[in-house]
């Protein structure tokens, strides 16, 4: 991909341009106008919406001290009191990372302020020389403007790079060990833009004429897997994140009180603020119009609601009631569903996509919905919901294992339908397969697809073939206790091609070698 050896060239060129001891010695000023320049000159000779920077703070002049309680900065801006735990050397391990943010939207300017901490567990078996954090807002000119960085309450080292920021630690960090990490900053939100390539990262992140979308707002540490941080580039369709799991704490606020909010947990009062708050979630979505209308059911202690633009209360309905039956459906067949509240939007764009207990439902399938369940609104929101077992419970690598979750949430269509509407499950098998390819591949990384229409025949509609045909091979006893059985072992975990075949043998001793063979790249 051109673009990511345009931004490393560009990138090693203002490394290897200063020595150690100068980088050490950069001060804001020259860092803002050496940014200046980089831009400009990148500007020249791509038309990528990635705007690589680099900025270096100054080196502390004290070592920061790990593990010891730190004081907020003080700032112009007080900073809100959170109740972020102190880390002690003696603390008990922190099981998964802690986020706590205060974030106020100003709907009008479409800016967000941002407080953020981040303590950060180190949950792999060897010691940390560096955290590398995704930024996403980064991707757009001016997407985010920071105003503190630190660890343990000291100014940090970092290098910015496109999505990457890298967090050089002074100390590595043991096994078990946490760091906190605060940040401030503000962001910028680009106009989400529907149909221009040069801008498509832009569908959803952003605003519309009446939506704001804060996907992948906030900054947080990728995951590891075999011993080296995940943050793959992205690609022109598909998904490319992945992420750990961890608590969430959200406090928001917007500065127009008309703004009606949807996100990713329930919403409790805690004094100027709305907080929400997420455990073991990987991905915290908040999406805000003035226009929205909500319906809302409660299911057991899930409450699940489905927002909308007035003159959708008949499609909106229809979300609202699919999520509730799939919900129930995929409870019985893959385990609990994860989370106390589970929401739908109707997006502002043309696609569904899922978030931690949230997912946004394309505008065009409200459009044209006819009151029957013969829609794709209908079986779009049943893939969604079912994206709550498979990339939420249990993700995967989406940009280099897409399948993983796709192949088993489009299949979850398969499964809404024999069991609420089997008299159109035909109907289904050829209206979703509207451009079926069956000679690709299913396990093909995202970009090695040659168009979203290939990625989807490749990723979501020959994975469901194969596992019809696993199915009808290995017979549904085994096929279920399967599936239920690879949920429950990778549940919160981040698992591989591997990891699903060597559970699917367990439960069965048939030979589907031969599947393996027609439908996979790889050996398994
Ligand atoms: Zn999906």
């Amino acid at each position: 991909m051109d673009r990511t050896a345009k931004t490393q060239r560009a990138r090693s060129f203002l490394l290897n341009s200063l020595s150690l001891r100068e980088r050490a010695k950069v001060r804001v000023k020259s860092a803002r106008a050496i940014l200046f320049v980089f831009t400009f000159l990148l500007s020249a000779c791509a038309t990528s919406p990635i705007i690589p920077v680099v900025i270096e703070t100054p080196i502390p002049s004290a070592t920061p001290l790990l593990f010891t309680p730190t004081p907020r900065v003080v700032t112009a801006t007080p900073i809100p009191p959170t109740e972020t735990p102190i880390l002690v050397p003696t603390a008990i391990p922190l099981e998964r990372a802690q986020y706590t943010l205060y974030a106020t939207l100003d709907y009008a300017a479409k800016t967000v302020e941002v407080e953020q901490s981040i303590l950060y567990p180190n949950k792999s078996t060897n010691m940390l020389n560096d955290l590398l954090l995704a930024v996403e807002p980064n991707f757009w000119a001016n997407g985010i403007i920071f105003h503190e960085l630190s660890l343990n309450g000291a100014a940090s080292n970092y290098i910015l790079d496109g999505q990457r920021l890298t967090i050089l630690l002074d100390t590595p960090l043991e096994p078990d060990q946490s760091v906190q990490i605060n940040l401030r900053y503000t962001l910028n939100l680009p106009f989400a833009e529907q149909g221009d390539p040069s801008v498509m990262r832009a569908r959803i992140y952003g605003y519309t004429n009446r939506q704001v979308n804060l996907t992948n707002w906030y900054l947080f540490v990728v995951p590891r897997q075999n011993g080296e941080w995940l943050l793959p580039e992205p690609w022109h369709f598909g998904e490319h994140l992945a992420y750990d799991v961890a608590d969430y704490e959200v406090n928001f606020k917007t500065t127009d009180p008309a703004v009606v909010m949807a996100a990713s947990a329930n919403a409790e009062p805690n004094a100027e603020w709305t907080r929400y708050q997420l455990k073991s979630g990987r991905a915290f979505v908040l999406s805000a119009s003035p226009e929205y209308k909500v319906y809302s059911q409660q299911v057991g202690d899930i409450t699940v609601y489905s927002y909308y633009y007035p003159i959708f209360e008949i499609p909106a309905q229809e979300v609202l009631n699919v999520s509730i039956k799939a919900l129930q459906l995929y409870s019985q067949l893959f385990g609990a569903y994860p989370h106390k509240s589970l929401t739908a939007v109707q997006g502002d764009f043309n696609d569904g996509m899922e978030y931690s207990a949230f997912y946004f439902q394309s505008h065009g399938f409200y459009n044209t919905y006819d009151g029957t369940a013969q829609n794709y609104l209908t079986f779009v929101s049943a893939h969604e919901t079912a994206h709550q077992w498979f990339f939420e419970s249990v993700a995967n690598n989406q940009a280099h294992e897409p399948w993983l979750d796709e192949m088993i949430c489009t299949y979850s269509e398969r499964l809404y339908y024999e069991t609420y509407h089997p008299e159109a499950t035909n109907w289904w098998w050829a209206a979703r397969m509207f451009d079926y390819n069956p000679t690709s591949w299913l396990d093909l990384h995202v970009n090695e697809n040659p168009s979203e229409r290939a990625y989807w025949s490749s990723t979501y509609f020959h994975g469901a073939h194969f596992l019809e045909e696993l199915r009808a091979r290995i017979g549904d006893e085994a096929f279920f206790a399967f599936l239920k059985d690879y949920r429950t072992q990778y549940d919160q975990k981040i698992a591989t091609g591997d990891d699903f075949f060597s559970t699917l043998r367990a439960h069965t001793d048939i030979d589907f070698s031969d599947l393996v063979t027609k439908y996979f790249r790889a050996a398994h």
